[in-house]
């Protein structure tokens, strides 16, 4: 049972045409007022209904029972000329070129002198549709512009394009003649509902996800997902299902890519080889998986960032949930970025296995030199805002704590602010033995919070009330610290385990704050990076690794 729905669903009115209303309702109403121009130009990517509306306006304009149909201005649809015009036969009045195979001059020639000839018939119009119009060549747009300058009566030229920017660049007096549609793409869930529409209209059975991956195949053109439905039902019996469907289009299973991203936050390099043995195994085409799994990351970086990804099936909604927030958006930005550099020559590849394998594994392996970059752009961060210099000749400094934990915590470890490990009791007695290394710590968050708190002591601790006094003649950081009120609210939080509320005071005495005022520059550096380096064995193996060197 050949149904060829592509065909019998293919609109015969304007108003049929899929998301295209701003088109309809220009041209119906240029019909409906007998204003219709001379040129027109339709630009849109393929598949989303051009060449059907010139056919239409055709049809609209040579329709045998213009002016009784409802509502005004579109065609009937069923009277002999739309028939014809509708099924591309013979027709007196509507010459169909496809500029792909027709762009010489002899042909540009021709058409003019066609042009000359009126329509068939009193009050019809002789309407020219130029499919793939940028194909055309010079002499011939040179050869439609003296017709466009001087239009016979009753020409319709209709150019369908999907690069209007070729057209502007060899003919762009011709495109100042012509009116302009822009034709929208068809998104998947417009698709999904007409899909859903005709097979109702068929009594035919079909599971949302084989409709979903139909649509989403199909990349907004609307001839496309019902061919493809057309295949699934030339299968013979049992419906549209999500299995035909990937059958079909030779689809990598939901499956694989819920595997992928188990290998990808779990950060298992040895699972990818077994993954591709599989996909090896089931005959997949490696280019298509990557094509899905590119899929899959946008989708997660989508909801990640909090949009929403169109055109995913219930099972690969479910599967995103589930992986949703374990890996970084950073990462997932430079695996998309991998991928994409890699594509290209994995397409042309003589052994793509290798390459698939090659990026899976950097995916995987991303992680890492993640990890040492921020460690790295952290040590330059604290460096008091000089630019990097060689990682030779580079201070080590205390990175900022935030980026400290080890990466064996791994989605924590790229949360903005893990706590320090340094805990004190809420006590005064707690807060002072604490002090010399929350100043530490703070130094490490920020030069000047670090500073301001090195010139305070802590006066009194009751929760959830800390006093800071600081010492005589410092005025400087005492505003510091009122500036950065929150900031040092916060410290002392995490570091106390409990809210605080600051008070700051200015009659301090130094002795409290000798301490930490007498270690030399050198000396805190020193002290600073071994504190951090054993709470970071990341750190200390990135220091190590490159050979940097701590300054005296
Ligand atoms: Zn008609």
């Amino acid at each position: 049972m050949a149904l060829a729905l592509a065909r019998k669903y293919r609109p015969r009115r304007f108003s049929d045409l899929l998301v295209q209303d701003h088109v309809a309702q220009v041209l119906r109403g240029a019909v409906l007022k007998g204003r219709v121009g001379h040129g027109y130009l339709l630009t849109g990517p393929r598949g989303v209904g051009k060449t059907t509306a010139a056919r239409i306006l055709a049809m609209a304009l040579n329709c045998e029972r213009k002016g009784q149909v409802e509502p005004a201005g579109e065609p009937c649809g069923e009277c002999e000329s739309c028939q014809r015009i509708w099924h591309g036969s013979a027709s007196l009045d509507v010459v169909e070129i496809d500029a792909a195979s027709n762009r010489g001059v002899d042909d540009a020639r021709e058409l003019r002198e066609r042009a000359m000839y009126a329509a068939s018939k009193e009050g019809h119009h002789k309407v020219y549709i130029v499919d793939e119009a940028h194909m055309l060549t010079r002499e011939a747009w040179n050869a439609l512009l003296k017709i466009l300058e001087e239009p016979p009566p009753g020409v319709v030229f209709v150019f369908a394009t999907t690069e209007p920017q070729k057209i502007a660049q060899m003919a762009a007096p011709v495109l100042s003649r012509l009116q302009r549609f822009d034709f929208r793409r068809i998104g998947p869930a417009a698709i999904r509902d007409r899909l859903r529409g005709v097979l109702s209209e068929e009594r035919i059975e079909a599971d949302d996800d084989a409709l979903t991956l139909i649509a989403r195949q199909a990349d907004g053109g609307m001839r496309d997902a019902l061919s493809v439905l057309d295949q699934c039902l030339s299968f013979g019996e049992g419906g549209v299902t999500a299995l035909r469907v990937r059958e079909i289009l030779g689809l990598v299973a939901d499956e694989v890519y819920d595997e992928l991203l188990a290998l990808l936050t779990a950060r298992r390099p040895a699972g990818v080889f077994a993954l591709l043995d599989r996909l090896d195994e089931s005959g997949a085409d490696l280019v298509e998986f990557l094509g899905g799994a590119g899929e899959v990351l946008r989708s997660l970086l989508m909801l990640e960032v909090g949009a929403r990804p169109e055109g995913l099936t219930e099972a690969m909604q479910h599967t995103l949930e589930r992986y949703r927030g374990q890996l970084a958006q950073g990462d997932l930005l430079r695996m998309l970025k991998l991928l994409g550099e890699s594509e290209g020559s994995i397409r042309k590849s003589s052994s793509p296995r290798l390459s698939v394998e090659t990026l899976l594994l950097r995916w995987v392996l991303l992680d890492r030199t993640v990890d040492l970059e921020a460690l790295l752009s952290g040590a330059a961060r604290t460096g008091g805002g000089s630019p990097p210099e060689p990682p030779s000749r580079r201070a080590v400094e205390p990175p900022a704590p935030r980026v400290a934990p080890p990466p064996a915590s791994a989605p924590e470890a790229r949360a903005p602010q893990p706590a320090p490990e340094l805990r004190a009791e809420f006590t005064l007695e707690g807060l002072q033995r604490a002090w010399p290394d929350l100043v530490l710590v703070a130094r490490a968050q920020g030069r000047f919070l670090g500073e301001a708190l090195a010139a305070a002591r802590p006066v009194s601790a009751e929760p959830p009330l800390v006093g800071l006094s600081v010492a005589e003649g410092h005025p400087m950081h005492r505003e510091a610290l009122e500036r950065q009120r929150d900031a040092v609210q916060a410290l002392l939080g995490r570091i106390l385990g409990a809210p605080v509320r600051l008070g700051i005071s200015g009659t301090g005495s130094t002795p409290a704050t000798s301490r930490a005022r007498r270690l030399s520059e050198a000396e805190s550096r020193a002290e600073r990076l071994k504190v951090l380096k054993g709470r970071d064995p990341a750190l200390e193996a990135a220091a190590d690794s490159l050979d940097l060197e701590v300054l005296d």
